[in-house]
């Protein structure tokens, strides 16, 4: 879909593939109010004529049609808050598939400067509002403007004087319910805001609880809370104070065109200019008028807030995604793995470049460290190779190609990755090594974790594979979550490998048991390492050294320290 287009054009392509019971919605609706304004005037025809001349027949084959057309008053009504729901359900489901697509193709940098809250704001509490105005926008519109006209034409069949003054009481009675409407929808954003606000000070109190025990401070985290507490609680008074106004608005202009009515309808029957039936007819009119009122004044509410939450949906899909594969990209099955950066600029925000000039060559199996101080840009060279962030000037090629005529996907399931931290999905153990190569054999997934040598830790776990692990679930320790990492990238069996300080939040003892794996992951493997402790890359073909200048020195370990330049700095500073 072409989501450059007006909102409401986008907004409307979603009824397409559900328009059948949308139109089926709308003639319920349509049904309803045209049995709406038929009531009152049977009401009066019973009044005027049948009551007086005693046509018994008549009135009660009358009484029986009306009680036809409440049946089916019923029927539609039933369908249009279940089945209109339902379509607006459907909607909703599109919308939130659309968005989940775009959110998989948005880029890093997305996620870089946008909230897990936020973003899932987006795809549910900020939805729900759109598909309300999906389908109770155009019912109540038809319903309403339907039953207005009909009570209108009839009053004006009655007596037109009573049209004239309901015509001019009538829009003076929208605009004050649409005032008053527009305060409550006020406060109600308010309340929204500070409900956002009450969360994300629950949700870093109670992550922070052990900071916050360890600190012993309880007492500071209460006044903090209580001021967010304080704040939701006073919009919700102000909100409180609008919604009474609003409704006691609303009630004082029913009245008041009732008592309009009554007293005009009296005068022209003293006045001999009307009978008694029509006055009741005429009353009926305007309760008639009350509920379509009630749901234009709920229309536009329901407009803004609907459409607030659409333009957010919109900001969401119109965020450009990852580029996308050159039309002649070309495929790779299996790279050799020689990686080659040539004048490589990047920045991740336009004002503050982190990668300047940076030239490096690896070559197919070697094993390549990248060194430094925290914060040089080593993560952000290896971030590059994927094509997780777009470079700024130079090219990367790998086997000689350019990086940005391989398809994306095939570049990265030539690549793994091992980091620090080891995200686990929500599930079971087998699942989370799977990730590697979904759909692999219980076989596979066996092999790969006795080589990762986490096969034995898994089976001493309660259900063994199946264990669940996660918030819920088997809470596994640091060097056990990169066992499963270590596992994932056995089972992809990427002949690149990217080994992201995947050993630093370690103890020295489990890094030593862990090398192991890596050293067995890595054979026959191009592999780039940054390490964090200098003894465990001593062994690597190549190292360079990164800080804020670039790479500064490139060589083995032995070229380096006879070098006695910065990477002897580095060692001499960790010996001590
Ligand atoms: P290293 O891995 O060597 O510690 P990084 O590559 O993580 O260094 O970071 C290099 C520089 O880029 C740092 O100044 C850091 O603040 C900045 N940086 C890293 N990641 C991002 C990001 N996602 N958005 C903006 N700046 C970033
Ligand atoms: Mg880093």
């Amino acid at each position: 879909m072409d989501f450059s287009k007006h909102p409401l054009r986008i907004f409307f392509s979603y009824y397409k593939p559900h328009i059948g019971l949308f139109i089926a919605d709308m003639i319920c609706a349509f049904f309803m109010a045209a049995i709406d304004v038929a009531f009152p005037m049977f009401t009066r025809y019973a009044l005027n004529t049948l009551i007086p001349n005693h046509e018994l027949k008549t009135f009660f084959t009358l009484v029986a049609i009306l009680l036809a057309g409440f049946c089916l008053h019923k029927g539609c009504n039933f369908f249009v808050a279940y089945w209109g729901h339902v379509f607006g359900n459907r909607v909703e489901q599109d919308m939130r598939r659309d968005v989940f697509d775009h959110l998989e193709k948005l880029p890093f940098s997305f996620y870089d400067t946008n909230r897990t809250g936020k973003i899932m704001a987006r795809a549910t509490t900020d939805l729900f509002e759109i598909t309300e105005l999906a389908h109770h926008g155009p019912e109540d519109f038809s319903i309403a403007v339907l039953n207005l006209l009909g009570a209108f034409i009839m009053m004006l069949h009655i007596r037109w004087e009573l049209a004239v003054i309901v015509v001019v009481v009538l829009p003076v009675m929208i605009a004050i319910g649409i005032v008053s409407r527009h305060n409550l929808m006020q406060a109600s954003t308010k309340v929204k805001e500070t409900t956002a606000e009450v969360n994300a000070g629950l949700e870093s109190s109670i992550s922070g609880i052990r900071v916050t025990k360890g600190f012993a401070n309880e007492d500071f985290e209460r006044k903090r809370f209580d001021v967010y507490n304080k704040q939701y609680s006073a919009a919700k008074q102000l909100r409180f104070r609008c919604m009474a106004s609003f409704f006691s608005n609303i009630e004082f202009c029913n009245n008041l065109l009732s008592l309009v009515v009554l007293a005009a309808g009296g005068y022209f029957i003293m006045k001999g200019k009307m009978n008694l039936p029509d006055l009741v007819a005429a009353n009926l009119f305007v309760a008639a008028f009350r509920a379509p009122i009630g749901k234009f004044n709920f229309l536009v509410e329901q407009f803004t807030t609907g459409m607030a939450g659409f333009n957010r949906f919109l900001e969401i899909m119109r965020t450009e995604p990852e580029p996308t594969d050159a039309p002649d990209a070309v495929e790779i099955l299996s790279a050799r793995g020689n990686i080659s950066f040539k004048n490589v600029d990047f920045s991740y925000t336009a004002d503050f470049p982190v990668l300047h000039d940076v030239n490096l060559d690896i070559h197919s199996g070697e094993k390549f460290a990248l060194v430094g101080a925290s914060g040089g840009g080593k993560t952000t060279i290896c971030n590059l190779i994927p094509r997780f962030y777009e470079i700024t000037g130079g090219s990367i090629s790998l086997d000689g190609i350019d990086i940005r005529s391989i398809k994306k996907r095939s570049l990265r399931t030539q690549i793994g990755i091992v980091q620090q931290d080891v995200f686990l999905f929500a599930g079971t153990i087998r699942e989370n090594i799977a990730y590697g190569k979904p759909g692999a054999t219980d076989e596979e997934i066996e092999l790969a974790a006795r080589r990762a040598e986490i096969h034995d830790d898994i089976m001493k776990m309660p259900n063994g594979y199946d264990s669940v692990v996660g918030e819920r679930g088997i809470k596994l320790s640091g060097g056990q979550k990169q066992r499963v990492s270590i596992a994932r990238c056995f089972l992809k069996n990427p002949p690149i490998l990217i080994l992201d300080e995947a050993t630093s939040a370690l103890d020295t003892t489990t890094e030593i048991k862990i090398q192991q794996s890596f050293d067995e992951l890595s054979k026959g493997r191009t592999t780039l390492v940054i390490a964090h402790r200098l003894s465990t890359i001593k062994n690597a073909d190549k190292i360079a050294v990164v800080n804020d200048h670039g790479i500064v020195e490139i060589g083995t370990h032995d070229e380096l320290m006879a070098k006695h330049g910065e990477y002897y700095r580095l060692q001499s500073a960790q010996q001590e």
